[in-house]
């Protein structure tokens, strides 16, 4: 069957390439190493630490083939490739560090280790240029009609690891984001690390520098135990807040007391884990009472309903017309509309396309 790739909002742009990792990427290389021990066992500690002295998880990621086929080599058993296979996507599952593995180095625009980020400036200034879609009919994401232009910020990276200095942060997202151009779109900070966001809304709090409206401050839930996270996001001093609740690996009851938007999904690539829809179900309803707007973006590659795998042409799940029709919900909080302000006219002219 032919797919055809949803994209859920209008645009992304990725000031900071890399990441200091989390639970879907190793913080070192000895976490892949446990998870290959543990999955391989027997004498293949030994063999494995002469073979990837110095390895960073990304050279775990990008040389998995050749790894797995030299450790089935070496401990005499053909079943090892696929297991070892099967153990790094496990420890290594971020897309993002994914794509590093295979472009970094040889691509422009990538970190050159995904483990140690790096900011490309001027990128962030140079989205605040795209055309300005406020009030626009969009016949390919009707979710979207009427809102501003959604861009997400970082999505192949976290601009709140600690190597990134609050300077550079408030240069290079809060003034873009603040500008007359920038003021036209609504954007999507998400973090993993919300704790440093609150930090540098009080640096810029006591600098009596505004966080805008238009940035919506977010974070991220996988499980239960992340959902300490959202306490760190509600201490960011801003007018709008998010979850991504993705990908979800289990049943979470969320503190929505302010937060205005939930997004849930299911894992994609090929380690995925299941996503039981009863999970997206219970989050829709926790969403409903609290009156937050609700969004399902995606089911991923391994979802279940009612007990079943569910099979689905798309292999992110993605495509709305394939679900269970309760959970075509795609909501926005009404304020996005409102917060990209108005702007003269004139300012109005002249937008990229
Ligand atoms: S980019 Fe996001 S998902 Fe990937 S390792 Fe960093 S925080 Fe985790």
């Amino acid at each position: 069957m032919k797919t055809t790739k949803i994209q859920w909002t209008d645009s992304t742009v990725n000031p900071v390439m890399g990441c200091g990792g989390c639970e879907l990427w190793p913080t070192s290389s000895r976490k892949v190493e446990r998870a290959l021990t543990d999955s391989l066992g027997g004498n293949s500690t030994a063999v494995l630490q002469g073979l990837v002295s110095g390895w960073t998880p990304q050279d775990f990621a990008r040389r998995k083939s050749e790894l797995a086929q030299t450790l089935a080599d070496e401990l005499g058993n053909p079943e090892v490739g696929p297991k070892a296979k099967a153990a790094i996507d496990g420890a290594c599952r971020c897309y993002a560090g994914v794509l590093h593995a295979r472009y970094s180095g040889h691509s422009p625009g990538y970190a050159q280790n995904f483990n140690r980020p790096e900011f490309f400036a001027g990128r962030m200034l140079e989205a605040s240029r795209w055309s300005d879609l406020r009030g626009r009919i969009r016949p390919n994401k009707p979710w979207l009609n009427g809102f501003p232009r959604l861009i997400f910020v970082s999505d192949m990276g976290d601009a709140l690891v600690k190597e990134m200095p609050f300077a550079l942060l408030q240069k290079e997202i809060i003034e873009v984001v603040a500008s007359e151009k920038g003021r036209r779109h609504v954007w999507l900070w998400l973090t993993k690390r919300p704790a440093r966001m609150a930090a540098f809304s009080d640096w810029l709090h006591e600098r009596y520098i505004p966080w805008p409206d238009n940035l919506v401050a977010m974070t991220s839930v996988t499980s239960r135990r992340t959902v300490g996270r959202v306490d760190d996001l509600r201490r960011v001093r801003c007018r709008l807040k998010g979850l991504s609740v993705e990908p979800l690996w289990e049943s979470v009851k969320l503190p929505l007391d302010g937060i205005d938007w939930v997004i849930v999904g299911g894992e994609s690539g090929s380690a995925a884990n299941p996503f039981d829809l009863a999970w997206a179900r219970e989050l829709r309803e926790q969403c409903r009472e609290a009156e937050v707007a609700f969004f399902v973006k995606q089911l991923g590659a391994n979802p279940m309903n009612e007990g079943s795998d569910l099979k689905l042409g798309d292999r992110h799940g993605g495509d709305w017309a394939e679900w269970p029709e309760d959970l075509r919900v795609r909501e926005f909080p009404e304020t996005f509309r409102s917060v990209a302000y108005e702007l003269r006219r004139s300012a109005d002219v002249g937008g990229a396309a």
